[in-house]
């Protein structure tokens, strides 16, 4: 059953920069600006929500003794991609040269040709359903880069993500069962669209963390029940080095995010004790971290030394970082995964130039198996994807072989290696 988790200490106030690193420096102005005319065309729509209640009870994956999650990095709904979906919200948006979402649907379009729409509620997962139902993970885990919400209050940072909450059947296509949001996009539009986006997945039968109506609820995990297995319970924290401005720290009496005070040891110590605390025997413990700068494969020192620290504190099994617009490196530590940077899942950057180095259109999706008693990693599988028309697709032999060779560089620097297998997927290798 749920059961409210311990709440650690160590969150509350942050120092950032407060940059939105999400501002596109390859959109050059002539270009933004040819799409300021933008037409709109919302187009309301009826939602089809689930009753509240417990969640889905899906069918246990059939390795037994070992829980097998779903991990990705950013599920950016928001802004174009909430253009194509059944429910298309209010296109208005208030950045420096686009000021209509659908601009962002036209520069993709540009690129890549038609992107129908409105598209069915399942179209942008594409092969990644397929992938999901060979795999049959027993809990999938996104961190949601964007507010779910009608609110037209948007906060003063240039860059606002919003999803109409009708459109949460995006998010139920896939089965997505628990949604991180200690990120720098939940408050774009204000405390009433984080308090909108709490209550449509709440509504839609989708567990939350990291963000809640107080500081007691955004610390409060999600805890999901995996039938006789036990229970995977996750953890969120945003970071003021992603960009979170420090007012978005939840409070006792202010709603707002789970916002690390910082990424020192004495932080990731007193987390850790929290997290002790409160778990179980047979919990598998994800502790979802929204941190670090959008590109470079270079990895912190303090993030390196927080994520070790709250492993070997005995505390987490599986720390499970985002931020970083392409993947990052992966580490076997004592045993258990560390995900330093999951990269983008879903964006509508499709059309924007820059940063081309890093391949931000190719998305994976994290199958890690865990040692159900233990916590302990067994086998971490990778399928990579590619972002195209704003829809997953399985990628190329040649792309998966860049993949290999880029991120297996970066994980030779943590001590894994990963193997490219026929089917143009990877594999983990560790010592
Ligand atoms: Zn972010």
């Amino acid at each position: 059953m749920r059961r409210p988790g311990g709440v650690p200490s160590g969150t509350v106030t942050a120092s950032s920069d407060g940059l939105d690193r999400r501002a596109f420096l390859g959109l050059s102005a002539r270009t933004a600006l040819g799409l300021l005319a933008a037409g709109a065309g919302a187009q309301p729509g009826r939602a089809e929500r689930a009753t509240p209640g417990e969640t889905m009870q899906r069918q246990p994956s059939s390795r037994t003794g070992s829980v097998n999650l779903f991990l990705c990095g950013d599920v950016m709904t928001g802004r174009g991609i909430d253009q194509v979906l059944p429910h298309a919200g209010d296109p208005r948006i208030h950045e420096r040269y686009v000021k209509s979402a659908l601009g962002y649907v036209e520069l993709a379009e540009r690129k890549v040709g038609a992107i129908p729409r409105p598209v069915d509620a399942d179209y942008v997962w594409g092969d990644a359903l397929a992938e999901l139902a060979r795999v049959t993970p027993d809990v999938r885990i996104v961190n949601l880069e964007t507010s779910v919400t009608t609110s037209d209050t948007p906060e003063p940072k240039g860059i606002n993500y919003r999803m109409h909450p009708d459109n949460v059947s995006c998010l139920q296509a896939a089965e997505i069962d628990c949604c991180v949001l200690a990120n720098n996009h939940v408050l774009d539009w204000g405390v009433p669209g984080l308090e909108e986006t709490l209550e449509t997945l709440r509504k839609a039968q989708i567990r939350s963390a990291g963000a809640g109506r107080s500081l007691a609820e955004a610390q409060r995990p999600a805890t999901l029940e995996v039938p006789g297995k036990g229970c995977v319970v996750v953890y969120a924290f945003g970071s003021g080095t992603s960009g979170i401005p420090p007012s978005w720290a939840a409070r006792a009496d202010r709603p707002g995010v789970n916002l690390l005070r910082d990424l020192s040891e004495e932080t990731a110590r007193s987390i850790a004790a929290g997290i002790r605390a409160a778990k179980r025997p047979r919990d598998v413990v994800v502790a979802s971290l929204h941190w670090g700068p959008n590109w470079g494969y270079e990895i912190d020192r303090e993030q390196r030394r927080f994520a070790q620290m709250l492993v070997r504190e005995g505390a987490v099994d599986v720390v499970h970082g985002h931020s970083s617009h392409h993947a990052k490196g992966i580490e076997v530590h004592e045993g258990r995964l560390i995900l330093y940077g999951c990269g983008d899942f879903l964006n509508d950057y499709e059309g924007i130039a820059g940063n081309e180095e890093f391949r931000d259109d190719l998305a994976l999706m994290y199958f890690p198996s865990l040692d159900a008693a233990t916590g302990k990693l067994e086998r971490l599988d990778i399928t990579p994807l590619q972002i195209r028309r704003f829809r997953l697709n399985r990628i190329s032999q040649r792309d998966a072989s860049w993949l290999r060779d880029t991120l297996g560089r970066a994980c030779e620097k943590l001590g894994t290696r990963l193997e490219l297998n026929d089917d143009r997927r990877l594999a983990l290798r560790w010592a």
